[in-house]
């Protein structure tokens, strides 16, 4: 087990990071910034054009795609849910969805959020209240769903509900894609501490085809798992990265009250060492995964080791830089005198919602012991 990259993979990053010192040009980043949506649809088509959407080849080739868009902070969370939904109805679609919905997707010419979560329950997921009722050749949705990231514009929802309130929890939900343009639709806006913009939505008598059905009527557990198992197995250790390299800078080119490079301060070295660590650790774990999938393994405890892990790292890391720099840290990137275009106050804001996202790391913590040490429930 190795994780160095090959010449291929390196020349393949650094096309990657010259795309991407491109077209993020400053005004590109405000304006995703204000916004507080993490999509752009010409974002994404030029990631298609130069075939960096979802680029064949080792998953290590993959990741390294991931990491440097991860790095420069590139709004392509809707992109994410999109391919990861794509991938799930080519595993399990009906052969007509697949025809329908993939190669627009695989275009970046159409957009697939997330709804599994209820105002009710997130990490119980399956304790889902939404209802989904067979009538005819269509089935009718009733219900609501918290934190659809990106539910005002994506075109379709990936949205779990209940068909069988008679069986066990596990066993009464079916999947189903959802055109957000039906009507009975909504969304409200939900802010969140990081800025991004998320959302309530709301599902009153919404008339789907069965031909948006994705896998078997109460089947729909196994299908969300497919998804799941992705959602778990990220990695946070570039956002660790770009902290870090901001804070070297910082500590660079400034000085303290007696006119001292900043870096020459024992405390500001430990501090940036113990960042650097925590990074290489959240990377190595990240690898492990990668090196499981191109040897044909799943990550089971593996991934969520490496998401809480890189995660909780990110938390800390915001927090003692923020330390480190002081007061000044607190000024947000809109302000002129922020330090590092306001970096440190953002990465504090932004990490904590990392640890909820895609698993909160209690429920990473419960699938390591159950699944990765087999204690039991
Ligand atoms: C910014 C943001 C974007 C999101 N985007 C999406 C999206 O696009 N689509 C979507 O469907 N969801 C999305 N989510 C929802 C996210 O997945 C949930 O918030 C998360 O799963 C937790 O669910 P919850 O908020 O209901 O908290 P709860 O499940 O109510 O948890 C509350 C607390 O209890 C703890 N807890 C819960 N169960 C256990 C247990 N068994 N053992 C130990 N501790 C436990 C949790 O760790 C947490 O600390 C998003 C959330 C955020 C913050």
């Amino acid at each position: 087990m190795h994780f160095q990259l090959d010449d291929q993979t390196r020349e393949f990053r650094a096309a990657v990071r010259a795309h991407l010192d491109e077209v993020i040009t400053p005004e590109f980043e405000e304006r995703i910034y204000r916004s507080g949506v993490a999509h752009d649809d010409d974002f994404a088509r030029g990631l298609v054009a130069k075939d960096m959407f979802a680029p064949d080849g080792r998953p290590l080739h993959r990741q390294v795609l991931q990491d440097e868009l991860m790095y420069s902070d590139a709004p392509v969370y809707l992109s994410e849910t999109t391919r990861m939904v794509a991938a799930v109805i080519d595993k399990a679609g009906s052969p007509e969805l697949k025809q329908k919905i993939i190669p627009k997707a695989m275009a970046a010419e159409l957009t697939i959020a997330l709804g599994f979560t209820e105002p009710e329950c997130g990490s119980d997921v399956a304790a889902a209240k939404t209802r989904a009722v067979r009538c005819g050749d269509d089935w009718i949705i009733n219900g609501s769903k918290m934190f659809t990231t990106n539910g005002h514009i994506a075109d379709y929802v990936f949205l779990l509900a209940r068909t069988n309130p008679d069986k066990p929890k596990h066993k009464g939900l079916t999947m189903f894609l959802v055109p957000l343009d039906a009507p009975g639709v909504e969304a409200q806006a939900v802010w969140t501490l990081s800025g991004e913009r998320t959302n309530i939505t709301f599902y009153s008598d919404v008339r789907v085809g069965d031909e948006y059905r994705i896998g078997g009527v109460d089947e729909g557990w196994s299908v969300l798992h497919l998804a799941l198992e992705d959602e778990h197995a990220s990695g946070w250790g570039p956002h660790i990265a770009r902290l870090l390299d901001h804070a070297e800078r910082w500590a660079r080119e400034t000085t303290d009250a007696a006119g001292s490079p900043r870096i020459d301060d024992p405390d500001v070295r430990r501090r940036l060492a113990r960042v650097a660590i925590e990074l290489e650790v959240s990377t190595l774990l990240q690898r492990r995964c990668v090196w499981m999938a191109e040897q044909g393994r799943a990550p089971i405890a593996e991934g969520p080791m490496s998401k809480l892990y890189s995660t909780e790292a990110l938390v800390r890391a915001a927090q003692d830089i923020n330390e480190l720099v002081g007061p000044d840290a607190l000024r947000s990137r809109l302000e002129p005198t922020a330090p590092e275009e306001g970096r440190f106050e953002y990465l504090m804001r932004f990490s904590l919602g990392t640890t909820i996202y895609a698993g909160t790391s209690e429920v990473q913590r419960n699938i390591i012991a159950q699944r990765g040490l087999g204690l039991p429930r």
